[in-house]
């Protein structure tokens, strides 16, 4: 039994996703605002910057665990200096449900989804780290795992930089050792056919490159329609993918749902959405074949682990969105997680300098198409302190 007697959290000016959010404000990929042409050409346009917030937890023993969340406008300690951590402190760190529950329900007028649930997962992140490291154990193993010794991670990268690069990259990766890759589709309904027929020839560089036995999918990042999706998935068909991800805004669960009923490419989304709540109507709208929690925006460990026993329940894959320790954990405790996502650096970018300095002290890398880990307590890495400002 310990008691929770400090909440602090801190601002730190880095992207969570690493790299690939630095690059990805000026590469080519099709955004939900590609409709609009002074935001088309990249999403650095609209995208806010690229931060994070970083939780601790100490307890009256003096153990502290670490939780983080993307937190690009700032908003993330004022929900939790202002409100949340109030419900926490005093409290036994081990009543991960009960403070759950108390911080959704307390937050329901502000919350629900978006800002007050990232604070909720950053904390419940750190709840999972400091029972780790105060027991000696992973937190995989607080999950009850490890239900399998090593993960298969894919590459997701794959811009649409130009036929011969691109292709160069996806053979880079099957050397590598991964055996799936997710490029990301170039054009929206702003661009019209031809922007289809490019779109198309994406895939199809890619299906080639790297021939019949590796898994290709593809992220439209929230940015097509309904009759456009149709349109798109009558081209794609003959090349197998694995999955098309995210074709319309998170709340169109209707166009999911019809987009299903058009086409036998796998439909995958969810990494904008929140709580067991968000998951269970995809479910029950039979929206996606495939979803994509984030654990540092749907709720934490806590709320995964329900939401990926709703659709494992219901016959639904779970490939959490990203890559990070909590994801790790999370698959290596759950049999319904076939694999995690990861963002390689291609072959030909260089590292932001921004990014030089690295945010997780012990993050490790995958190897082979797989990543494995070290059974150190709580999640196994520490904020690196170079990165506040
Ligand atoms: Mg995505």
């Amino acid at each position: 039994m310990s008691t929770i007697k400090r909440v602090t959290v801190r601002h730190a000016p880095r992207s969570i996703w690493g790299h690939l959010a630095e690059r990805e404000k000026t590469l080519p990929l099709v955004t939900p605002l590609d409709v609009y042409p002074e935001y088309q050409d990249t999403r650095g346009s609209w995208f806010w910057d690229s931060r994070m917030a970083v939780v601790e937890i100490e307890t009256d023993d003096g153990v502290v665990g670490q939780g983080w969340c993307e937190d690009g406008v700032g908003a993330i300690s004022l929900v939790i200096d202002n409100h949340l951590s109030r419900l926490v402190l005093g409290s036994e760190a081990s009543d991960v449900e009960g403070l759950w529950d108390r911080m959704y329900r307390a937050s329901l007028p502000y919350g629900r989804k978006g800002i007050a649930l990232q604070a909720i997962s950053a904390i419940d992140i750190a709840l999972w780290d400091n029972l780790g490291r105060a027991a000696g154990k992973p937190v995989y193993e607080l999950l009850g795992g490890p239900v399998h010794p090593s993960i298969p991670v894919y590459a997701s990268a794959l811009h649409p930089v130009g036929h011969d690069k691109v292709a160069q990259e996806a053979r880079a990766y099957v050397a590598e050792g991964y055996e799936g890759m997710k490029m990301r589709f170039p054009f929206g309904p702003g661009d019209g056919v031809r922007g289809m027929a490019e779109n198309e020839a994406h895939v199809a560089n890619v299906r080639d490159a790297v021939g019949p036995d590796i898994e290709i999918m593809a992220d439209a990042y929230m940015g097509w329609n309904f009759n456009y999706a149709k349109k798109m998935c009558n081209r794609l068909e003959k090349y197998n993918m694995a999955w098309i991800e995210e074709p319309f805004v998170p709340d169109d669960l209707n166009s999911y749902a019809k987009l299903r009923q058009e086409t036998s490419i796998p439909i995958s989304g969810g990494e904008h959405e929140y709580t067991k709540y968000g998951f269970l109507n995809i479910i029950e709208k039979e929206a996606m074949d495939i979803i994509q929690p984030d654990l540092r925006r749907c709720g934490g460990f806590t709320e995964g682990r329900k939401i990926s026993a709703l659709a494992q329940a219901a016959g639904i894959s779970v490939i959490p969105h990203a890559y990070g320790m909590t994801h790790i954990h999370f698959a290596l405790a759950d049999a319904a997680i076939p694999m995690i996502e990861y963002f390689p650096l291609p072959a030909w970018a260089d590292l932001p300098d921004s990014e030089m300095e690295p945010i997780f002290i012990g993050e490790p890398k995958p190897s082979n198409g797989r990543i494995a880990i070290d059974p150190l307590p709580g999640l196994g890495v520490t904020v690196n302190e170079a990165i506040f400002d």
